[in-house]
């Protein structure tokens, strides 16, 4: 199907970015790789005046690594991610993530920040950006901010973005040596969204016990949760055999998922439960 009509500006400066988006008043939409906005366009589910194209932003395509975590800027595809050998130590969550996202080409395209603004409630990096306590910064006609993600994603294609703000950074803390992680998705092909996934991660404590658990779940709602619930399961214990059966059922019970094309309520209820014993399985193993 052929795009709507639009207008198209490029610039340079985010200044620039900021003020066409906030002279059209909602009319107006950012373009990062357009691996989610064209397709939209094409089926009419929007159709702005004008899209404002990000790739000449400066600076927005930088990966940073620190001892205070891992700075994505928003127009980092996913192919620069699996590209930085850094990554694999200082967030291996988040690369076991990304290599669940989408295919080859898709990924020389796609952007974190196109990913969290679109906001699939299946989709993996919003996922990531919950279960980690990530940090969403923003720049609009008001000034740069800074949301945690849990309050960043409202619901299904839904964010708190104001139409004059483009993300500019997410900010995931810092990711201490010893920690354990799993990361695991079903998916019905290779690279499709995920139909459930979940990103759990714990530390150890001297006495080998799991502290600071965060478990996060991903395809099972309007938007990606932390199930508070389950984390209480593993907080405190040793994630043996028995815990994680405790926390693959506390995980069912806690969330509600709805009937969809794809799977029924009852079928996600239990396949999310086991990708958190598959991902605690991953991190204790
Ligand atoms: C066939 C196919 C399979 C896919 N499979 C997966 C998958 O398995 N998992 C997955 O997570 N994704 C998947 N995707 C989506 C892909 O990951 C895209 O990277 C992602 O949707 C974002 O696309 P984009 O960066 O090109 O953003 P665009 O399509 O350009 O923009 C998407 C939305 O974000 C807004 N936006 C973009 N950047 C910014 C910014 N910096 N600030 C504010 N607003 C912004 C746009 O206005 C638009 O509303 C798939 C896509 C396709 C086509």
């Amino acid at each position: 199907m052929k795009l709507p009509a639009f207008e198209y500006a490029c610039p340079t400066t985010l200044a620039e970015a900021v003020a066409l988006l906030a002279a059209r008043d909602g009319d107006a939409k950012a373009l990062a790789g357009g691996q989610s906005l064209v397709p939209m366009l094409a089926f009419r589910v929007a159709s702005p005046g004008l899209l404002v194209d990000l790739r000449k932003l400066p600076g927005l395509n930088k990966i940073a690594v620190s001892d205070a975590g891992v700075r994505l800027g928003a127009m980092v595809r996913w192919r620069d991610i699996l590209d930085d050998a850094r990554l694999v130590k200082a967030h291996p969550l988040l690369v076991a993530a990304v290599k669940h996202v989408a295919h080859y080409q898709i990924r020389n395209r796609g952007t974190v920040g196109g990913s969290i603004a679109h906001a699939d409630p299946a989709a993996e990096m919003p996922g990531i950006c919950v279960a980690c306590d990530a940090e969403i910064a923003v720049t609009g006609t008001a000034g740069p901010r800074a949301m945690a993600a849990k309050d960043f994603f409202l619901s299904a294609l839904t964010t708190a973005l104001a139409p004059d703000e483009i993300i500019t950074e997410i900010r995931l803390p810092a990711w201490p040596a010893g920690r354990r992680y799993g990361f695991e998705e079903f998916a019905l092909r290779r690279g499709d969204f995920a139909i459930a996934a979940a990103a759990v991660f714990y530390d150890v404590d001297a006495g080998g016990r799991a502290a600071n658990a965060h478990v996060g779940v991903i395809g099972v709602g309007d938007r990606p949760a932390r199930l508070p619930s389950v984390e209480a399961v593993l907080n405190g214990a040793r994630v043996d055999a028995d815990t994680i059966a405790k926390a693959a059922a506390a995980t069912s019970a806690a969330v509600t998922p709805q009937d969809d094309i794809h799977a029924s309520a009852a079928y996600r209820r239990s396949l999310v439960g086991t990708m958190v014993e598959r991902a605690l399985a991953t991190a204790a193993g």
